[in-house]
């Protein structure tokens, strides 16, 4: 009898012990996640790194003057929305997670992928990376997207807890507010990382070009949202614990119609699928070789280039997916690759050779991870992942491309 109620004595302090044990591992795990900061990437589409200069928004300037602001930001190759809205998130070169340009097909099924293909763009199979918003949720920091490439995915575990399906006409304050009430959520529910996008600088300057008042208002006007973002913050008493970081997929330049390199005229007769127009162009022969088409092409090299798998310069990294069209065209900045059935329209224009500074973006953060009133030079797009994943302590994918020690500085002690 004696021994039976010691051991049930025993048993009971085991699992007092227990209950006292899962509790203080309770309470420590949620003041770890309070403790996680808050961010929002913001993405103003074609913002390009100068533009902060003209004076048409103040919001922005304060952010990145009182933060950490960059002179720019280095796109990857092909300096296009998609590709490099996916590198921000993945930390990879385009070849590596799969999203090649706007518009590209799959040789092997025939299968399209587009921007403008709502079906398409939520087709996980196109998408090699793992988004930041992957990893994080994996490891404990919940996240939310209001828009951005990639963050459609009819895979639920690859997306962020929250997403929206995009709209391109959802009205910017409409936005704004999803990110607010998102952050009143209960704080179980509530998510520490989440992005934001606007894409009026871009269309302004592709129609009116860079240098435009057009593009100066859209420049006020995405200014203005983050003014609202900003002001909702400090409302809510979350300013301080939050990084704001404002970005852009690439920069803009001017182009006229005069400039203009009409390759079905240096094609003849061979015959190509050719994908794109503008700066950049991607042909796959139909009825000649790829060496055919490569050496005609070469000959009449003047004011763009043209590359094969072998001849792509490296820095590009624009090789090894297998879905890259067998032979790329790049024009000079300012120049329009063209057909006469599709001329290039508008002032304005981006996926020119990342290295040209017209193609740069911008990289501004502000919040308790970075360094006040701190400027740097040139960083590169593919290295922001990787210092997400440091703000929150957790493990990157392997095999990035992105190095946090390129821009660890950034990082407040
Ligand atoms: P670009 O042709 O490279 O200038 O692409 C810019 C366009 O991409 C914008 O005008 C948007 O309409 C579009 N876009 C941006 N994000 C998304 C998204 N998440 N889903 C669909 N389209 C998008
Ligand atoms: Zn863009
Ligand atoms: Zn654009």
């Amino acid at each position: 009898m004696k021994r039976d109620r010691l051991k049930k004595n025993s048993r009971m302090k085991i699992s007092l012990a227990w209950a006292l044990l899962t509790t203080v591992s309770l309470w420590q795990s949620i003041g770890v996640a309070q403790e996680q900061p808050y961010t929002i990437l913001i993405s103003f589409d074609g913002f390009r790194w100068d533009y902060i200069d003209r004076g048409y928004s103040p919001n922005l300037q304060h952010l990145a003057e009182d933060g950490a602001r960059t002179l720019s930001l280095k796109p990857v190759f092909p300096s296009k929305t998609f590709p490099n809205h996916y590198t921000i998130v993945t930390g990879q070169y385009s070849e590596g997670h799969g999203l090649i340009a706007n518009n590209y097909n799959d040789p092997f099924s025939g299968e399209r992928y587009s921007l403008r293909d709502q079906q398409a763009v939520r087709e996980a199979k196109w998408y090699l990376g793992e988004a930041f918003w992957e990893t994080a949720e994996r490891q404990g920091v919940r996240s939310a997207s209001y828009f951005w490439p990639g963050s459609e995915m009819n895979l639920s575990y690859r997306r962020a807890s929250y997403f929206h399906h995009y709209e391109h006409e959802r009205p910017y304050e409409a936005r704004v507010q999803g990110v607010l009430d998102w952050l009143q959520l209960p704080d179980a529910q509530r998510p520490r990382f989440i992005t934001l996008y606007f894409d009026a600088v871009d269309g302004a300057g592709h129609w009116f070009g860079p240098d435009a008042p057009e593009t100066n208002s859209a420049i006020a006007r995405v200014d203005s949202m983050l003014g609202m973002l900003v002001d909702g913050l400090q409302r809510l008493g979350l300013r301080e614990q939050t990084n704001v970081i404002v970005v852009s997929d690439h920069g803009m330049t001017d182009i006229d119609s005069t400039r203009t390199i009409w390759v079905d005229d240096l094609l003849g007769d061979l015959e190509c699928d050719i994908e794109d127009r503008g700066p950049l162009m991607l042909l796959t022969p139909q009825n000649a070789s790829v060496d055919e088409v490569y050496q005609v092409l070469k000959k009449s090299e003047n004011r763009f280039r043209v590359y094969t798998r072998e001849t792509m310069p490296e820095n590009f990294h624009f090789a090894r997916h297998p879905f890259i069209p067998p032979v790329v065209l790049l024009a000079d900045i300012g120049w329009s690759l063209a057909t006469h059935d599709r001329p290039v329209g508008g002032k304005g224009h981006h996926g020119f050779d990342p290295n040209h500074l017209d193609m740069h973006g911008i990289f501004y953060a502000n919040g308790p991870s970075f360094k006040k009133g701190y400027r740097s030079g040139t960083i590169h797009n593919i290295d922001i992942y990787p210092l997400l994943c440091a703000i929150y302590g957790i493990e990157p994918r392997l095999n990035i491309d992105g190095r946090l020690e390129r821009v660890e500085f950034l990082l407040a002690k």
